[in-house]
């Protein structure tokens, strides 16, 4: 859907309530704090409804990434078209000029935007890619002048492969023609590889694609590994890490066009980002239809917002996965 079609369709509060409400309820109105469907429209306030049960008012922005916002919700509705519609990200300036709205809500609005597109676990099978890249940190002498390397305003952000550098580690795993998934790594160790695989991975029917790196080795005692030597050559057939590989180029073009700097605190989510838009590369519905469906209906992503625990919402969304 383009953006001008986002401003037409949706350009009052109560256009996108109603839409909200389709998406989330459907035709029964549901109290999220009680789940009970007794409920009655409040008259002063369009989008409001009173529990009969609980007795508790509510709207459908209760528990989602719109919750006690004052941006109205046709700007959202517009920033979330820009955000879905920028292949390689949107900076909150651009957002800002855009929308007109100051940098702050714009900053604000977009991370939240990445917390609705925090997808539930479903595990990868399959033919299934493993790599790693390296983010941020400063860069190795040896790699200072690279064309993978950006340096403005005095930060450089490296995205090369940098194996023994003190740069923030992600590992990533792909299932051909199916989802990524990333995770930050403190470390990449073989315990920590492991763990993720078991993690995001389906070992029955599936086969797990590395390079040589030592540390993919242990992870045969769990699936069927092979292995691309790429010393030799960069694809044998269907053995090559070429779809991870594109994976991590299009975060590095979003980086450099977009984003310029981003801490490891905020890396998780644009990891998210990258993921969905990854993951949506062949989806041809409308996808602001299943954006805002994913963000009113799954809301537990939101607890890692509200606590703040920023810094890595992903590992903290995968830790919960795990209990
Ligand atoms: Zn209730």
């Amino acid at each position: 859907m383009n953006i001008l079609e986002i401003s037409k369709n949706y350009n009052t509060q109560a256009k996108c309530i109603a839409k909200l409400e389709k998406l989330r309820w459907g035709k029964s109105v549901m109290c999220p704090y009680c789940d009970s469907k007794r409920n009655r429209a409040v008259k002063s306030e369009a989008g409001r409804h009173s529990c009969k049960s609980c007795k508790r008012s509510f709207t459908v922005l209760i528990d989602t990434i719109f919750e006690s916002s004052r941006l109205p919700l046709p700007q959202w509705f517009m920033i979330i078209g820009l955000v879905l519609n920028a292949k390689s990200g949107l900076a909150a300036k651009e957002i800002q000029r855009n929308i007109g709205c100051t940098y702050k809500t714009a900053y604000y609005v977009a991370m939240r935007i990445r917390i609705g597109m925090l997808m539930p676990n479903t595990k990868l099978h399959g033919i299934i890619e493993m790599d790693e890249s390296y983010f941020g940190g400063k860069a190795r002498k040896a790699h200072k002048i690279s064309d993978s390397d950006t340096s403005i305003g005095g930060e450089t952000i490296t995205l090369k492969r940098g194996r023994g550098t003190n740069k923030i580690s992600v590992a990533g795993m792909v299932q051909r023609k199916g989802m990524v998934k990333t995770q930050v790594m403190e470390k990449l160790t073989k315990r920590n590889l492991l763990a993720m695989l078991k993690h995001y991975a389906s070992k029955d029917n599936s086969i797990l694609v590395t390079d040589g790196f030592k540390s993919y080795k242990e992870l045969e005692t769990y699936i069927d590994r092979l292995e691309i030597n790429h010393s030799k050559s960069f694809s044998k057939g269907i053995v090559h890490v070429n779809t991870i590989e594109n994976f991590w180029g299009s975060i590095k073009n979003g980086v450099k066009g977009s984003y310029r700097a981003i801490s490891k605190k905020y890396l998780p989510f644009y990891l998210v980002e990258f993921e969905w838009k990854f993951n949506h590369r062949n989806f041809r519905g409308n996808q602001l239809d299943e954006y805002l469906k994913k963000a009113v209906t799954h809301q537990k992503e939101l607890e890692y917002w509200k606590a703040e625990s920023t810094e890595q919402v992903k590992d903290i969304a995968y830790e919960k996965q795990k209990e």
